[in-house]
C-alpha cells in the first residue's frame, strides 16, 4: 500500500473563497488539497452564477474598498495567465443614487480619499448619457470607469485549472463534518476516503452552517436570490456594454448588467429572499420574483417593459448578521479555519481573501503577527440580522 499523503493544508469548498485560498497557499509553497462535493463553481454554489460585479465603492467601509482595489489586478493577472482576458468585462460601474443618500456620499468620500478614479454625474449628465434609464428627478450618479463584471463561474473554473497546474490536488469529494475536537489530523469524505493535512480551511459558503450547526446555524442566514436575463430588442445597441455600464439602482435595491456576451440584460433584486437550503432549494424562478423584476424594469428601463425573460438563475446569499465576512478559527479546533459569509458581495474579493487566509493559516508559533480582523471574527457575528455592509 502506498503511504498516504499528508498535505500542509486541505481546503474544503472550491467556490471563489476556497479556490483563491488554495491557489494562494500553493503559491506560498504549501502542499494543498482542494475538495468540492459538487465541483468548482457548481450550479448550486454561490459562485456558480454567470457574472458578478466588481466595484470599489463601499460607502464608508474603506476596508472593502481597499480589498477590492487589491483584488482587481490579481483577477486580471489570473485571466492573463489563463489566456482568458474576457473573464473580466470592463463595463464600468454606475451607481444611481438619490439626493442626500448617505451611502453614496460616503462612497464619494472614500473613493476620493483612496484616489480611486470616478466621475460624479448630475441628473442632466445621467439623462444625456443613458437615455435608456428613466431617472427620477432627484437622481445623481457615480461612475467607476475602471470597474466592471467578472464572469463568475468560468473565472473560478479557470482559477482551479491554474491551481492544478501549479500543483494543487483537486478531489471531487464531500468532506464529512469532523466529530472530534482539539486538533484535526484528517477529514473523512462521504465515500470513506481520508484526507490528512496539517490545517483545514472550510470554505463551504452557504453549506458552512450545515457542516457546523453548533457554531453557525444561528449566525449565517442563507437566503434565496433570483436573477433574470431579459432579451434586448432586436438590433438595439442601447443595452450593449459600450452604451450601458453595470449599474446599481440604490433606491430600489436592484442591480444589473448590460447584455454581456449576448446572454441578455441582467436584473437582480438585492433584497434578501426567504431562508433556503442550498442542497435542495428549487432552482426554478418564482412568480413573485418575476413580477418584482418586471415591475422594476417597467419603471426604470421602460423600453424593456415587454422584453422576454431569456434566462433565469436561482442562487443564495450566505449572509452574516451585518454583511461582514467570517474569517476565523473554529472555536473547538486549533487548526480548523472557517472562511465564508460572502453576504451577497464577496465574489470580487476572492484574491484578497485568498492572500489573507493563506497568510493567516501559514504563520506559525509566537511570531504570529497577522491578527484576525475583528470585523471578520466569529465573536462579531450576531444571531439577528442587521445588514450594514452591501
Ligand atoms: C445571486 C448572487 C449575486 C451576487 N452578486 C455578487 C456581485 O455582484 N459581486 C460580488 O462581489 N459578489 C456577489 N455575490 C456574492 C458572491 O457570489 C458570494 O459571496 C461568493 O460566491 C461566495 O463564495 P464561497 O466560495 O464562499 O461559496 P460557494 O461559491 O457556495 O462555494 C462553496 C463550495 O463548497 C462546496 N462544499 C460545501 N460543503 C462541502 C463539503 N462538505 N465538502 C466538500 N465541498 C463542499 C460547495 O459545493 C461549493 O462549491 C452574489 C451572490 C449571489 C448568490
Amino acid at each position: 500500500m502506498p503511504e498516504q499523503k499528508t498535505y500542509d493544508v486541505a481546503v474544503i469548498g472550491a467556490g471563489v473563497f476556497g479556490a483563491w485560498t488554495a491557489y494562494c497557499l500553493r503559491q506560498s509553497g504549501a502542499t494543498v488539497a482542494l475538495l468540492d462535493a459538487y465541483g468548482p463553481a457548481n450550479a448550486r454554489a454561490s459562485s456558480g452564477g454567470e457574472s458578478r460585479i466588481i466595484r470599489m465603492g463601499y460607502g464608508a467601509d474603506e476596508i472593502y474598498t481597499r480589498w477590492s482595489l487589491q483584488a482587481l489586478p490579481l483577477w486580471k493577472q489570473l485571466f492573463a495567465q489563463a489566456v482568458r482576458p474576457e473573464l473580466f468585462q470592463p463595463t464600468g460601474v454606475l451607481w444611481i443614487a438619490h439626493e442626500n443618500y448617505q451611502y453614496a456620499l460616503d462612497t464619494v468620500a472614500t473613493l476620493t480619499n483612496l484616489n480611486v478614479p470616478f466621475e460624479k454625474l448630475s441628473l442632466a449628465e445621467l439623462r444625456h448619457r443613458y437615455p435608456q434609464i428613466a431617472f427620477e428627478d432627484d437622481a445623481w450618479g457615480i461612475l467607476e470607469p475602471e470597474s466592471g463584471a467578472l464572469m463568475a463561474r468560468r473565472a473560478v473554473q479557470a482559477l482551479v485549472e491554474q491551481s492544478q497546474k501549479i500543483g494543487v490536488d483537486f478531489h471531487a469529494a464531500q468532506a464529512v463534518a469532523p466529530a472530534n475536537h482539539g486538533h484535526l489530523d484528517a477529514v473523512k469524505t462521504s465515500t470513506g476516503e481520508t484526507i490528512s493535512a496539517g490545517a483545514f480551511v472550510f470554505a463551504g459558503g452557504p453549506w458552512l452552517s450545515k457542516i457546523f450547526p453548533d457554531v453557525l446555524a444561528d449566525r449565517l442566514f442563507i437566503t434565496r436570490q433570483e436573477i433574470f436575463f431579459f432579451g434586448i430588442p432586436a438590433g438595439s445597441s442601447q443595452f450593449l456594454p459600450r452604451a450601458l455600464p453595470t449599474w446599481l439602482y440604490l433606491r430600489d435595491e436592484f442591480y444589473g448588467m448590460p447584455d454581456l456576451e449576448s446572454r441578455g440584460f441582467k436584473v437582480a433584486d438585492d433584497h434578501h429572499g426567504p431562508i433556503v437550503d442550498p442542497d435542495t432549494q428549487p432552482r426554478m424562478a418564482s412568480v413573485q420574483a418575476i413580477a418584482a423584476a418586471r415591475n422594476f424594469i417597467t419603471k426604470r428601463f421602460p423600453t424593456l417593459k415587454h422584453a422576454p425573460i431569456v434566462e433565469s438563475r436561482v442562487c443564495q446569499y450566505e449572509n452574516t448578521s451585518n454583511g461582514d465576512f467570517l474569517i476565523d478559527r473554529h472555536p473547538d479546533f486549533d487548526n480548523l479555519w472557517l472562511v465564508g459569509g460572502g453576504s451577497g458581495h464577496g465574489f470580487k474579493h476572492g484574491p484578497s481573501i485568498g492572500e489573507y487566509v493563506a497568510a493567516l493559516v501559514l504563520q506559525h508559533g509566537a511570531s504570529r503577527t497577522l491578527k484576525i480582523e475583528p470585523r471578520f471574527s466569529l465573536a462579531a457575528k450576531q444571531s439577528t440580522q442587521n445588514r450594514a455592509v452591501h
